[in-house]
């Protein structure tokens, strides 16, 4: 076969094999599109699962009439510009990727009005060239994203799908662990016209009232309050005491400059804190908010942004484990040799 350019909607198809996973994958890259825009509410419907609808509505800046076309293809992004602004990265986002490979893999409908606008538009992509059809719309300030049938012209991806309830569950985990980064911000999640969960806006002085909500009482209640700081690092977050640490591995989040990671150096730094005082049947149990310079950390690493890189590994992991080290260790004062090791 000769070499030639993939058709756009090809190439998008492909691209949305990295990042487009499953619909939590979908509700995490249109939420954080979300947050980037400075929404402070953002609501989440679902139905069956995501496969039939996932629909994002938020009341950020909203996107101008002239810039949905753009918004819609690939490598189109208002979040950085030039090589500096990527090797500091201060937004969710920055691939301009997920919108354009979101639409190749389904119906896809973008709405938004900004706040200079006195209408809203709408714009959806068709056929293969991906041609992007704008009309008229009515919406507030804001955008919504309603993305149906998901992975329809994908067959092979939409045969990976799990049932309704499996989907949902992956959707309401992203959906958590955004509301833990971001307790400013009102969340509503449904399901099948069901409201789910319902996380309303908190001061930044009444975080923890997310906290009970989102992890729940018991680890509220047990959990240790941590905040070190060492400029430019700083940590805080909760940690639970040994003895009340979970069976499960269900509450670790890690967030580094407000972004959920999970990561091989810093869950070695926070096993290591633990040391032998971990029973061997308890998981580590954390909500941490690590923040450092953007320039710092690379997190170009992984389509799907789940990784990142530090630029100075040891330092974090050993500021880390410092800083939990001394929380742990003063919570329990019987068998401090425990954490000696
Ligand atoms: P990225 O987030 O990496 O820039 P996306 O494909 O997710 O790429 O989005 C493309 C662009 O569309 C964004 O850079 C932003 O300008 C705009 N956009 C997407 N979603 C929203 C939203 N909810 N509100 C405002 N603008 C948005
Ligand atoms: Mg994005």
């Amino acid at each position: 076969m000769p070499i030639r350019l993939l058709p756009p909607q090809l190439a998008n198809q492909i691209a949305a094999g990295e990042v487009v996973e499953r619909p939590a994958s979908v509700v995490k890259e249109l939420v954080e599109n979300s947050l980037d825009a400075g929404a402070t509410e953002i609501r989440v419907d679902i139905e069956k699962g995501g496969a039939r609808r996932i629909r994002i509505r938020d009341n950020g800046s909203g996107i101008p009439k002239e810039e949905l076309t753009l918004a819609l293809s690939r490598h189109a992004t208002s979040k950085i510009s030039s090589l500096d602004d990527l090797e500091a990265i201060l937004s969710l986002g920055f691939r301009g990727e997920a919108l354009a490979s979101i639409s190749s893999v389904s119906r896809l409908r973008l709405t938004s009005r900004t706040a200079e606008q006195e209408e809203a538009w709408q714009a959806f992509c068709e056929g293969r060239d991906m041609q992007v059809m704008l009309e008229p719309a009515a919406h507030p300030q804001g955008t919504t994203v309603d993305v149906e049938d998901l992975f329809f012209n994908t067959p092979a991806r939409r045969k990976f799908l799990r049932t309704e309830k499996t989907e949902f569950g992956h959707i309401d985990e992203v959906v958590r662990r955004i509301a833990l980064a971001r307790p400013d911000v009102a969340v509503i999640l449904t399901h099948n016209q069901q409201v789910v969960r319902h996380y309303p806006a908190e001061a930044a002085s009444h975080q923890d009232k997310r906290l009970h909500q989102v992890a729940g009482r018991r680890f509220a209640d047990d959990a240790i309050f941590l905040e070190h700081e060492e400029a430019p690092l700083s940590l805080r977050g909760w940690v639970a005491p040994p003895d009340a640490c979970r069976h499960q591995s269900d509450i670790q989040y890690m967030y580094v400059n407000g972004r959920m990671m999970r990561d091989k150096l810093l869950n070695h730094a926070i096993r290591q804190a633990y040391g032998d005082a971990l029973p061997a049947d308890r998981q580590p149990t954390f909500i941490l908010y690590l923040n450092l310079p953007a320039k710092d950390v690379d997190v170009n690493v992984h389509p799907a942004k789940h990784e990142v890189r530090f630029h100075f590994a040891r330092q974090i992991h050993d500021f880390v484990l410092a800083a939990l080290k001394r929380v742990l260790l003063a919570s329990m004062p019987a068998e401090p040799e425990a954490f000696q090791h």
